[in-house]
């Protein structure tokens, strides 16, 4: 299987670092409803882990929640209500709609604040390490201190502050010797949740959240770190920052994987420009293997724009799937299905194409229903169909086929009730 990895900008084969494939993707932030955008990354990374599990390979997959936020403490103060209820409220809203999406549950689903502990022993490293330094109760990591800094974003470092800045960073912070530096731990502000630490009361910053859960889940190997490409600057780059100077010379991550942006009538979905479209206003119009065909008929590197005419194609695809896993089976010539699996893999080891995957199974459906019409055997090739389908969560034919999917979630449920 082929893979692009943002750090070598290059399509490279992949493998597995060892005897499972351990993928870490950033999760949520809970503080409002999951929209297209959220759904694109999650369901592509969907069909990358039950690709490799049906290519006979052992995935450990890894998605954090980020309860403890800028961003879920700003609206939580916006609608008066407790940051915790907040967080766990929105977590149990985005479950519920991977569950309709019938997306596979990661093996962990850790809070930020789970792993507050191991937080502060990164953090103490790291000061240690000299990449970090201390001030008025706050620890900043000091770009300036790692040359690496750059090297999966590619950006200039000219122009990385604007972008930080757009994205969390706040350049006038007296304390910061660098306006881009970025902070490791905040001291306690009033009103705010903190914890005690070393450097007195405070809260983790955002980019050590995932690095420290990244590597207590997986170990000190990630084969595949996933996000949007939104996160690659800064979050992963600082990810990337906060790890590799306390190793020597092994990378952090072996395969960064960056998910393109959606849009809606030409400008990016996102929660600030007001036009997101929520999986939860979809669903009560179309059929979840309808919104996971159209999520799977863009290729996950490419930027698309939301077109409900769009969805309706998919949605008309969907129902051939369906149809053709019904289709009677006669007693003539079984229908073989072997190019189509040839077809079907190519298409996924060349950088998950799952647009072009969903093309072998267009052309499969049809011809079973061909071949269902000459009364022919269709039903390794219905097999067939379907096995591909589950790579998308489809359910097509038996209904309640896939019973991990939300039984899995239903496990996380009550840690956020
Ligand atoms: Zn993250």
């Amino acid at each position: 299987m082929k893979l692009y990895n943002t750090l070598s900008r290059s399509v490279e084969p992949f493998e597995p670092g060892g005897d499972s494939v351990k993928i870490y993707v950033c999760g949520i932030t809970p503080y409002d409803t999951t929209h297209v955008g959220h759904a694109f990354t999650y369901a592509s990374v969907d069909a990358l882990v039950r690709y490799l599990e049906l290519r006979g390979m052992s995935v450990q997959y890894v998605q954090n929640v980020t309860d403890i936020d800028d961003d879920i403490l700003r609206r939580a103060r916006a609608v008066g209500e407790d940051w915790k209820q907040l967080g766990n409220q929105w977590t149990t809203h985005y479950i519920r709609d991977m569950q309709a999406l019938n997306i596979r549950p990661p093996d962990h689903f850790p809070r930020a604040t789970d792993v507050i502990d191991d937080i502060i022993d990164q953090v103490r490293k790291l000061l240690k390490r000299g990449v970090a330094y201390q001030a008025n109760g706050n620890v900043y990591y000091s770009v300036s201190s790692w040359p690496e800094f750059g090297k999966l974003s590619q950006i200039p470092r000219s122009e990385m502050l604007p972008i930080a800045n757009e994205r969390g960073n706040y350049p006038n912070d007296p304390h910061k010797r660098d306006p881009l530096d970025f902070v490791l731990w905040q001291a306690e502000m009033p009103g705010e949740p903190s914890w005690e630490s070393p450097w007195g009361k405070g809260r983790p910053g955002w980019h050590i959240e995932c690095s420290t859960l990244a590597q207590k889940y997986l170990g000190d190997r990630v084969d595949i770190h996933g996000g949007g490409a939104d996160l690659c600057f800064p979050h992963h780059e600082c990810e990337i920052a906060q790890v590799e100077p306390l190793r020597e010379r092994r990378p952090f991550v072996r395969v960064w994987m960056h998910t393109a942006m959606v849009e809606y009538k030409g400008e990016k979905m996102s929660k600030s420009l007001g036009n997101l479209v929520m999986i939860s206003d979809l669903l009560p119009k179309y059929t979840a293997n309808a919104v996971r065909v159209y999520l799977a008929s863009h290729h996950y590197r490419k930027p698309w724009s939301f077109d409900e005419g769009d969805l309706k194609k998919a949605a008309r695809l969907a129902e051939k799937f369906e149809k053709a896993v019904s289709a009677p089976a006669g007693t003539g010539t079984p229908l073989e299905s072997e190019a189509a699996w040839a077809a079907f893999t190519a298409s996924m080891d060349n950088d998950l194409d799952t647009p072009g995957a969903l093309k072998v199974m267009e052309g499969l459906a049809e011809a079973i229903e061909d071949a269902s019409m000459a009364r022919r055997n269709v039903v390794e090739a219905q097999s067939a169909l379907k096995t591909f389908g589950s790579v998308f969560g489809l359910r097509l034919g038996s209904p309640g086929g896939d019973e991990p999917v939300p039984d899995g979630w239903n496990a996380l449920l009550p840690r956020f009730a």
